[in-house]
Order: C-alpha cells, then structure tokens, then sequence
C-alpha cells in the first residue's frame, strides 16, 4: 500500500504507519498514492483527484470535511473517511479557555503587566459560577463542553434539533436559548441550516452583553451582523478559533471589532489529539488489512 501523508500529523506517524506499505510525505509521488491523508490545509478536488491515479482511500484526520469534495470521490471510487471522535475534548477544553479568559480580563491583565500597567483597581473580573450557558449543537464537543460547564456550576442549556436527550444539558428551542443564555457556544457542523444562523435576528434575541464563543465553523456567525453587536454592546465579547479561511481575508470585520478573542484554527491542535488521530488512522487501515 503507498501511503501519501500530505498535511502535518503527529510525527510519529510515518513509522507506524509503515507495516502497511511505503509511507511518504512528497506530494511529487501523488501519482502512485492509493492512500491520501489530509488534515486542513490540503483541498481534495477534482483537479487534485485527476492527479492521483491510483488513490483508493482518503482520510481526513479531524471532524469535517470540508476540505474534501466528497461528490469528486465518490465519482472516481475513492473511499472518504475521517476520524470524528478523536477531536472532541481537545476543541471543548478550547472553548472552555475561550470561555474563561473573556471574564476574567486575562488578555487585558496580560498586557497591562508587559506595559507596565499594574491594573489591580481598573480589572474587574466576572464569574462563570451560576451563569447560563446555551449549547447551540449538542453533539461529541457540545457534550464535553456541557459536563466541564456544569463542573464550573453553570446552568447549562442545549439547543439541537437532533438530539432528544441529554444527561447534563436541558434541551430548549433556539428561542429560549438565545433569551436566556448569558454564554453561547457554537458546535454545529456548517450546513444550509446553520449558515448565518447567528445574525442580526438572532442577536436581538440575545441577552444584552451576551458572550458568544465559536470553535465551530466561523460561517456560521452573520460577521457584518457580529461586528455590528460588538460595537454597540449587545455582544459583550467573542472568542472564536474558527474563520472563513485560514487565515481570513485581511478586511473580515471581526478582526477589526472591539472585544474579540482570537485564535488561528487550533482547537484540534493539541499534541494529545494529534496522537489519538494517529491512532483513529491505524485503525483504520488495521481493519482494511
Ligand atoms: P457532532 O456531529 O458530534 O455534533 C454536531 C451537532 O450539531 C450534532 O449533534 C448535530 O445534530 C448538531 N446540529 C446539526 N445541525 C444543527 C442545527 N441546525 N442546529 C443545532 N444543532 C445542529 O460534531 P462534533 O464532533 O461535536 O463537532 C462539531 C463541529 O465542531 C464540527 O462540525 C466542526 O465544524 C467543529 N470543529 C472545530 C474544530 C476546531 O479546530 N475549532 C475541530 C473539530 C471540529
């Protein structure tokens, strides 16, 4: 079996990879490949797939796919799968960073003490003690999220269409959610559905001085309608790792919005995660042995 591993894994990978056939990370051999593994950064088109002959197997370590044209697959034979499990308490400890910091000021802390500023009296802190949080996408991450959330003593609301029963979280419409939330946190998957789910009508739903976290998918967030409610208030604060691309387009307006937490796409990048992909790859192609 020829093994192309295209994007950055964990770099123990290539040797245990190797009692399956020839592992190599030149994508000058993208000829002879039958297995492609990606992450993010590489694009699976068809004008990539018309490159790649032989390739019978793609595997996108991580959640999505949307890196992937599964439809140009499927038209040549080639099998598409990810590693979906693998991710999910590393983007959840992500969110509860995001969701941390924001209150507690630890950014402004931060730099006040690099500038010499010793901002005791100006910084006041708020607690996530006692607080609502609403779950938009109640899933592998949502759920992680709800269980450390409770942890904090949070009251911890879900909305998701497809899930009838939660342990932690109490189901409630969007409505409900989004009028009794004092944090929202986004993990839905990007469909036609969720698309822009988060704009002008939904924010004037919200709670005034709300605090929206994503380490969803960023298109799921109206940005002009965002921006909007950053500077007037209604949204507090919010912490994203997710953008339309990375990196997003120099003049996407949440780079320029007051009281935003950024991060560059690396919610599954913890050193943990990148071994438990390695281990989802394995099993994988353990089972096609
Ligand atoms: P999952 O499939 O386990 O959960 C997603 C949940 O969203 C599902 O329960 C689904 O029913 C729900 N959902 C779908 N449509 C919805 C809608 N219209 N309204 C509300 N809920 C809806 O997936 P997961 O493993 O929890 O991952 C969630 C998302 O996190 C992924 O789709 C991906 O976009 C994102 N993600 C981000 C990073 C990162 O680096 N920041 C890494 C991995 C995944």
């Amino acid at each position: 079996m020829k093994i192309l591993i295209a994007d950055a894994f964990d770099k123990s990978l290539p040797g245990r990879l190797a009692k399956f056939g020839d592992v190599t990370d030149d994508m000058g051999k993208l000829g002879e490949a039958e297995v492609l593994l990606v992450r993010s950064k590489t694009k699976v088109t068809p004008e990539l797939l018309e490159g790649a002959p032989k390739l019978k197997l793609v595997i996108r370590g991580g959640v999505g796919l949307d890196n992937v044209d599964r439809a140009a697959c499927k038209a040549r034979g080639v099998e598409v799968l990810n590693t979906p499990e693998a991710s999910s308490v590393a983007v959840a400890e992500l969110a509860m960073a995001l969701m941390i910091a924001i209150p507690n000021r630890l950014v402004e802390a931060h730099n006040g003490m690099k500038e010499g500023r010793f901002l005791k009296k100006e910084i006041k802190r708020t607690e996530l003690y006692q607080k609502t949080l609403g779950l938009v996408g109640i899933g592998r991450i949502g759920s992680e999220v709800a269980r450390r959330a409770a942890a904090f003593g949070m009251t911890v609301l879900g909305y998701d269409p497809f899930v009838k029963e939660h342990p932690v979280a109490r189901l409630v419409s969007l409505d409900e959610l989004l009028a009794k939330s004092d944090y929202i946190s986004l993990h839905t998957p990007l469909t036609d559905e969720t698309r822009g789910m988060i704009g002008a009508a939904a924010v004037a739903r919200m709670k005034e001085g709300v605090v929206l976290i994503n380490t969803g998918r960023a298109k799921v967030v109206d940005e002009n309608a965002l921006a909007e409610a950053l500077r007037s208030g209604k949204v507090a604060a919010y912490g994203t790792d997710v953008w339309p691309s990375d990196p997003p387009p120099p003049g996407y307006p949440i780079l320029s919005a007051p009281n935003v937490l950024m991060a560059p796409h690396i919610g599954a990048s913890s050193r943990e995660n990148l071994l438990r992909i390695g281990d989802c790859v394995v099993a994988i192609l353990e089972k096609r042995k």
